[in-house]
């Protein structure tokens, strides 16, 4: 393969080493070009005017980005929250969110082109599944969104919670966590980026491996018993038993701990008894629960419970000692919340 059929950009350094190698160009050239990549965010072949001209031809010309994603429609909330539509070379779309908080910008990046898991209460696996995204789509969606940061603000965390099951495109998915957590790269660290999965114990197995347990790990449980489980997660076949065993097999570091993310459903899983269920399910795990109380759209007919009903629930879990966070609904306005990402139909 020549280099300009080559994703450059989701290449490790020593596999960028590797390539120039083979190609007989010296190794000081695939550090500019990673610093110009990953460190500065340049990604225009044009601008990287360090690099010598036959090196640029080699990797495609100045014609060239080597980013494979570009931005398309942004809508802003009156809350900040910025969703902005990828567009893929294919024709495909897939959203991303940029989420400001105190001082924090969080950005939430999807990782395939519709889901599979296909969940009761989710937008985004409604359309069936198209494609994995490649692992230069994954980070260029952090490239693609910066264009669109208020002044002052730098990316603090990532979360892998937009569209897709991160772990059924778990080697695109690895490559660009590895890549954001670079040092010499984007740089965040391990606890600032977040891949959630719908619960595939071979994917949290692997992850513990190949990242030490480092990289930080959100569960979306939303029931405490096989019953629920099925009538809100069908597409998942493991069972809540096996996903605690894999994660007590985790090799989470000290002082860490597991997000479990709960989307509230009323009258499906917002019951005491269902508060009780989960507070004996998680006993044994270091975590902290997220409650997501459903944001209803147009593609379901469930409903989120009341307020009361919602703090009783947390009470129950809180009372037993667990840390639970409620997560604010942000970007609703333009439907960024959670589970409104849809991409290539959001028309
Ligand atoms: N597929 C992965 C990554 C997506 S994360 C996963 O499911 O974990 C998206 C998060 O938003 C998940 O916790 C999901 O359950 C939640 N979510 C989906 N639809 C939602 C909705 N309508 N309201 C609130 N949260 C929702
Ligand atoms: Fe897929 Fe996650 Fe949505 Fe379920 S919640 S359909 S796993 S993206």
């Amino acid at each position: 393969m020549s280099m300009e059929d080559i994703e450059i950009i989701s290449l490790e350094p020593d596999k960028l080493k590797k390539l120039l190698k083979e190609n007989a160009i010296p190794q000081y050239r695939g550090e500019q070009l990673f610093d110009w990549i990953h460190r500065r965010y340049v990604t225009k072949l044009s601008e990287m005017n360090n690099l010598p001209k036959d090196f640029i031809n080699l990797l495609g010309g100045t014609d060239r980005d080597l980013c494979p994603v570009t931005a398309g429609e942004v809508f802003t909330s009156s809350d900040k929250t910025r969703k902005m539509e990828i567009l893929l070379k294919d024709g495909l779309k897939v959203e991303t969110v940029l989420i400001p908080e105190n001082g924090k910008l969080t950005q939430c990046i999807s990782s395939q082109v519709g889901c599979s898991v296909g969940c009761e209460f989710c937008r985004s696996g409604k359309f069936g599944f198209k494609r994995n995204l490649t692992a230069g789509e994954i980070l260029g969606q952090i490239f693609a969104a910066r264009e669109f940061y208020f002044p002052d603000e730098h990316l603090t965390n990532v979360v892998f919670m937009g569209i897709g099951e991160p772990f059924h495109n778990y080697d695109n998915v690895l490559n660009a966590y590895q890549l954001i957590c670079n040092p010499k790269g984007i740089g965040l660290s391990s606890r600032k980026v977040t891949i959630s999965t719908a619960g595939i114990t071979k994917g949290i197995e692997k992850l513990g491996i190949d990242t030490d347990g480092k990289a930080a790990l959100a569960i979306s449980l939303h029931a405490a018993t096989e019953d629920v489980r099925k009538k809100l997660v069908p597409g998942m076949k493991t069972t809540l038993e096996e996903i605690v065993k894999a994660l007590k097999n985790y090799p989470l570091p000290q002082r860490r701990r597991f997000t479990i993310e709960y989307v509230m459903v009323k009258g499906v899983n917002d019951s005491d008894q269902d508060a009780r269920a989960l507070v004996r399910l998680l006993s044994t795990l270091r975590v902290k629960i997220n409650l997501l109380p459903l944001n209803e759209h147009d593609l379901s007919d469930l409903q989120t419970p009341d307020e009361e009903r919602v703090l009783a629930f947390t009470r129950i879990l809180t009372d037993k000692g667990l840390s639970v966070f409620m997560r604010k609904k942000r970007g609703n306005d333009i439907n960024a919340a959670c589970g409104q990402l849809l991409g290539e139909k959001s028309k």
